[in-house]
């Protein structure tokens, strides 16, 4: 049989089976629409509370602070377009990051087109955010400020919690994309100043398609989703009973494993970065510590990205070239652009993201099997034949 190992945990994760356990009671048995008053119907409406008030708990929020969504990206969209919309006679500037993930930037887009103004902070060559930068960003019509948790391709962790206070202190509202840091990184939502915070199951070993917009008490934000009055009005569709179900289990494990399993996390993660750099030309993207537990960013100097991860595939290994949104695409990847790297190595970057399934053996597998891909890829390099000579 073929060894398969998978290294794009980033991109999404499979479901842990006792997450599954907990949700099939919801497709089968207690079906029941929230909506209706009968005995499977509040059995679903209990099951959501209960999600609810487990969600809220594990980032100090209020229950009624959480509002299930049907994903990072719808989550995204909300925050930026509803507060855009419900506080767009406050102001109309907008501040976020190069680096975000394309739910963002691309939303970002979409309110440029209705008379909002955005500001993109620049980053460090780590991909860190400055607090002096975002200070001079900041105007006198800036009505939110949005900054991603850790960075979904490098894995570089921002300062949220001082850019937290700054924007508490200015009295902008802080949005964040904690979508890559729920499940690995502790959040508290009070002692952060994070006044909305998107995250998605898929992400940490919980269902696709579900996914939670944490939103502070008293925040003024129009609803993305109009229709009937569930989620107290603001978002409107029958509940995905079991995907909340699943998400809710999927983040009490993560919460229960998170110290054991960062460790194990990071001690992996760390011995595939040292034995990648043993192979000649060959760079890590994002800072060495300061990063997510499970991600290695990495530049092969003369070889191209989208050509290794394919013959990585063809062997049986799924790495990323860098988000799998931007996958298929084209153009470098923009954070690897807003690090400083030019679009030639940007687009010699691979990415490989470890999680639960990751062992020792698969790491040093993979470390094997990428010295001699990069090697034989460059053999067929013109630039690196050259200089070889
Ligand atoms: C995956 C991801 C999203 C999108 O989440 P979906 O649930 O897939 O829509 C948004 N932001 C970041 C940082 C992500 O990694």
């Amino acid at each position: 049989m073929k060894r398969e190992v998978y290294m794009d945990y980033a991109a999404t994760t499979f479901v842990k089976p006792e997450v599954l356990e907990e949700m099939n009671p919801y497709f089968t048995e207690y079906f029941g629409n929230p909506s209706s008053i009968y005995y499977i119907s509040r059995k679903t409406k209990m099951a959501i509370d209960r999600a609810r008030e487990g969600i809220a708990e594990i980032i100090n929020a209020d229950k009624d602070e959480i509002f299930f969504t049907s994903g990072g990206s719808e989550s995204d969209n909300w925050a930026l377009k509803g507060i855009a919309m419900a506080n767009g006679k406050k102001g109309k500037h907008i501040i976020t990051t190069e680096i975000e993930h394309h739910a963002i930037l691309n939303t970002c887009k979409y309110l440029e087109k209705h008379g909002f103004e955005i500001s993109y902070l620049p980053v460090d060559e780590y991909g860190t955010v400055s607090l002096q930068e975002l200070n001079k960003a900041i105007r006198k019509d800036t009505v939110l400020v949005s900054v991603m948790f850790a960075n979904n391709e490098i894995g570089t962790i921002e300062p949220i919690k001082d850019i937290g206070k700054l924007c508490r202190e200015r009295g902008m509202l802080f949005h964040t994309d904690a979508v890559q840091a729920v499940g690995n990184i502790p959040i508290d939502v009070q002692d952060m100043n994070i006044d909305l915070l998107s995250m998605s199951s898929h992400k940490f070993y919980g269902p696709k398609g579900v996914g939670v917009l944490y939103i502070r008490k008293g925040t003024k934000i129009d609803s993305l989703i109009h229709g009937g009055s569930q989620e107290r009005g603001k978002r409107a569709g029958t509940e995905n009973i079991a995907g909340i179900v699943g998400m809710s289990k999927a983040l009490k494990i993560a919460a229960q494993n998170r110290d054991d399993e960062n460790r194990r996390l990071i001690h992996l993660r760390d011995r595939l970065i040292s034995r990648i750099l043993k192979i000649p030309r060959s760079r890590l993207n994002g800072h060495r510590t300061n990063r997510l537990p499970g991600n290695v960013n990495v530049t092969f100097d003369f070889v191209d990205g989208e050509i290794l991860v394919m013959t990585l595939d063809s062997m049986g290994i799924y790495a990323s070239t860098g988000s799998a949104c931007s996958a298929g695409a084209v153009e470098p990847s923009h954070v690897l652009t807003a690090i400083g790297l030019p679009g030639s190595s940007a687009k010699s970057s691979i990415r490989l993201t470890l999680g639960a399934r990751t062992t020792e053996d698969d790491v040093d597998y993979v470390g094997d099997v990428l010295e001699n891909t990069v090697s034989n890829l460059r053999k067929n390099n013109e630039k690196w034949k050259e200089e070889h000579r």
